[in-house]
């Protein structure tokens, strides 16, 4: 989608299909998959009857084979064969961190790779999601943002991480189950998954990629997610991170109306400018104003302010301290996840201290507001933050530079 006020730099380019010329029904609307149906031939009443049922099994079920689609007549499921796929993501490599973190390095049909990681905790379990290929921002202390190539993920690549999430943690309901649609209460689903076993409660759009520079198609996934008859999460239950892309954040609440999290990570332009490079095109005033102004956001829906510790750069009392105030100034309902910085080869800052970053934390939390020092998870496979890149190779310093003045270049 093209973003007000500059010149989208994402060229998201033809996708081939994965099943061929057989249409891939992961992605698509509900009432995008009945008018697949009835495109191929089914009369009105048919394709709505069939897109109801086909909708349970992909996305309450887990089912990728029309064959196991009981309740479809068996003389209409090679006919349904024949036509579409319920496809996957290709899985390149799977690894587990000695801390339990899960992460997968996935293809497209296209051949093009990212990377979606799981982090198991006591009480929940969280999915990273990607949402690019790549990222065209090119924050300093992240590696995906060295990736050269980007392209928007779609709907069906978006949605399929947490479908293969669900086959690999093995969470599909084996049984008959109560359609999630006859809960009421949102804030009962989690107690619904958990009764189940269930290990994924949560998703963050916080793997590869800027969310809202891939506006329409992060909508469709995470509306199938929360789709009462399929994965059926609360939205409350899903958070979405942007480094900033302001004009986009208002629509971000009234369309999708998940959480938000903002990448602060400075309180001034002058270190944010280096650093979120973003920040020169919508700087703090103006992301903060759009904060204020995000629809659903009080203080039971706090905005999460992320912000990682850069030793000698943005970690200082008064850093500390312009922080409550600016959060005061714009009578923010926020609380800010302090996130120690994850290292990769090449990157040209270094981690806070822990008394430094226990210190920063301190100073937040004296002043009313939760200040939490994100535990880093899965460093050891470079799955944590801002590690995600799908590439092994290793650029030079010469050519990240390069590459953040191409990014630069075609921010305008
Ligand atoms: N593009 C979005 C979401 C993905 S990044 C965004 O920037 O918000 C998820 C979070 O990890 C962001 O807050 C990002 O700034 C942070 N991050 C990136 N690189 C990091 C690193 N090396 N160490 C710690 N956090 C990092
Ligand atoms: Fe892109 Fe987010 Fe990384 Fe910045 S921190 S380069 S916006 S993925």
């Amino acid at each position: 989608m093209q973003i007000p006020g500059h010149i989208d730099p994402v060229t998201t380019g033809t996708v081939p299909l994965r099943g061929g010329n057989r249409i891939d029904l992961v992605g698509l609307t509900r009432d995008g998959v009945r008018a697949a149906l009835e495109e191929a031939g089914l009369d009105a009443k048919a394709a709505k009857l069939r897109a109801k049922q086909i909708w349970h099994w992909i996305y309450h079920r887990g089912v990728t084979d029309f064959d196991a689609m009981t309740d479809i007549a068996k003389a209409m499921r090679p006919w349904l064969t024949e036509r579409f796929i319920v496809g996957r993501p290709t899985v390149v490599t799977a690894q587990v961190s000695n801390d339990g973190t899960r992460k997968w390095l996935l293809a497209a049909a296209d051949g093009q790779e990212y990377e979606m990681v799981f982090i198991p905790d006591a009480d929940r379990g969280t999915l990273c999601v990607s949402s690019q290929v790549g990222c065209t921002l090119n924050c300093r202390f992240c590696h995906t943002g060295t990736m050269r190539l980007v392209r928007n993920l779609a709907a069906g690549e978006i949605v399929g991480q947490v479908l293969l999430a669900r086959d690999a943690l093995g969470e599909w309901p084996k049984g008959t189950m109560a359609s999630s649609a006859d809960i009421e209460d949102e804030d009962d689903d989690a107690g619904h998954y958990t009764a189940d076993g269930r290990m994924l409660t949560n998703i963050v759009m916080m793997g590869m990629g800027e969310p809202l520079y891939n506006f329409d198609e992060v909508k469709g996934a995470l509306k199938i997610v929360m789709d009462g008859d399929g994965l059926a999460l609360s939205k409350r239950r899903i958070t979405l991170s942007t480094s900033g892309v302001v004009p986009m954040m208002a629509r971000a609440g009234e369309e999708i109306g998940v959480n938000l999290a903002v990448s602060l990570h400075a309180v001034n332009k002058e270190v944010r400018d280096e650093i979120v490079p973003l920040n020169r095109k919508y700087g703090i005033e103006q992301l903060l104003e759009a904060c204020a102004a995000y629809p659903g956001a009080n203080n039971a829906r706090r905005i999460t302010f992320e912000y990682v510790m850069l030793k000698d750069k943005n970690d200082s009392d008064a850093d500390a301290r312009e922080l409550v105030r600016l959060i005061k100034q714009y009578r923010l309902p926020a609380k800010v996840n302090l996130i120690p910085f994850n290292p990769w080869p090449g990157a040209p800052y270094e981690c806070s201290s822990p008394e430094r970053v226990r210190a920063f934390s301190n100073l937040i939390f004296e002043a009313g507001i939760s200040a939490p020092i994100r535990t880093p998870r899965g460093r050891d496979i470079m799955a944590a933050c801002g590690q995600l890149k799908s590439a092994a190779t290793k650029p030079t310093r010469a050519e990240l530079d390069r590459i953040a003045e191409e990014k630069q270049a075609a921010l305008g």
